[in-house]
């Protein structure tokens, strides 16, 4: 099983639309896709139309060993898409883990069972880079880092960088970013344009050619429980995440034996 972290320590960039969409792009091009989602606010469950009773079981029970990851999961409405939902619980989470010796493996112990159930895991982080964001970049292959084509956009990520390398010399030493994908692009805004260029100079091919414009069918899906790409998948925004689906599967080492089957 592929594990990518998606991954800003700044909120509202587009991580949870990211995760979703991507998501379903990649399960409807054949693979079985486990999302996690492990912020506390559960936008990923509730934009994938799991309502907080219908989620018994979450990462929080994972994390803190409550339950496994195969009691955990919950089948959403999109074919070889899976869920492991988030609750409130997990506010407390930062802090209970604590306690644990191994705190910042919880997670990756958790996936060591299942690695064939899925071919991809993708885990919609919180805005923080807190142990639940540091879970995920321990137990994730790599990251992807969604960045919104805003004035402030590169301010935060030196941050984040930091701690992919503090991850790499202390747990995770393969850990690599699979890409930068650039969000909520406007192209009548000249901004937009100028942002795009200065991160495109900063950080070279690593920056998916793909941008995510903005796009209001995107931020409408959520509030009807289903992905973009299920809720109206002409629009821009879903066109966007299957091309961008399209390039982060070339960017994976290989493509798992049920895909390529
Ligand atoms: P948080 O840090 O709070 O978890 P996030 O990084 O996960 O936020 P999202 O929840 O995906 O960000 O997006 C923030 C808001 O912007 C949401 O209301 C979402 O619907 C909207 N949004 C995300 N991407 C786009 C887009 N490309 N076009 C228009 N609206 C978007
Ligand atoms: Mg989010």
């Amino acid at each position: 099983m592929i594990r990518i972290a998606v991954a800003n320590q700044k909120g509202g960039v587009g991580k949870t639309t990211t995760a979703i969409n991507l998501a379903t792009a990649l399960a409807a091009s054949g693979w079985r896709v486990l999302l996690v989602d492990l912020d506390p606010q559960g936008n990923a469950s509730t934009g994938l139309g799991v309502n907080p009773s219908d989620r018994p079981q979450s990462s929080y029970d994972v994390l803190t060993g409550e339950c496994s990851v195969e009691e955990a999961v919950i089948p959403t409405k999109v074919p070889r898409l899976d869920l492991i939902a988030a609750t409130v619980d997990l506010s407390g989470a930062e802090i209970e883990l604590v306690e644990y010796e191994d705190r910042t493996h919880r997670l990756d112990a958790a996936f060591k069972s299942v690695e064939d159930r899925w071919d991809i895991c993708l885990i919609d982080c919180p805005p923080s880079l807190g142990l639940l964001t540091i879970n995920a970049l321990v137990a994730a292959k790599s990251l992807l880092v969604p960045l919104q084509c805003e004035f402030f956009a590169l301010e935060g990520l030196s941050q984040l960088l930091n701690t992919v390398d503090l991850i790499r010399g202390r747990f995770n030493a393969s850990l690599e970013i699979l890409g930068v994908a650039l969000t909520m692009y406007d192209r009548r805004n000249n901004l937009t344009e100028q942002v795009a260029e200065d991160v495109r100079a900063c950080l070279g091919p690593v920056v998916f050619d793909t941008v995510i414009p903005r796009n209001v069918r995107l931020s409408e899906a959520p509030s009807f429980g289903m992905p973009a790409l299920i809720y109206d998948i002409r629009c821009a925004g879903s066109e966007a995440y299957m091309a961008l689906a399209r390039e982060l599967i070339g960017r994976l080492p290989a493509r798992p034996k049920a895909v390529a089957a």
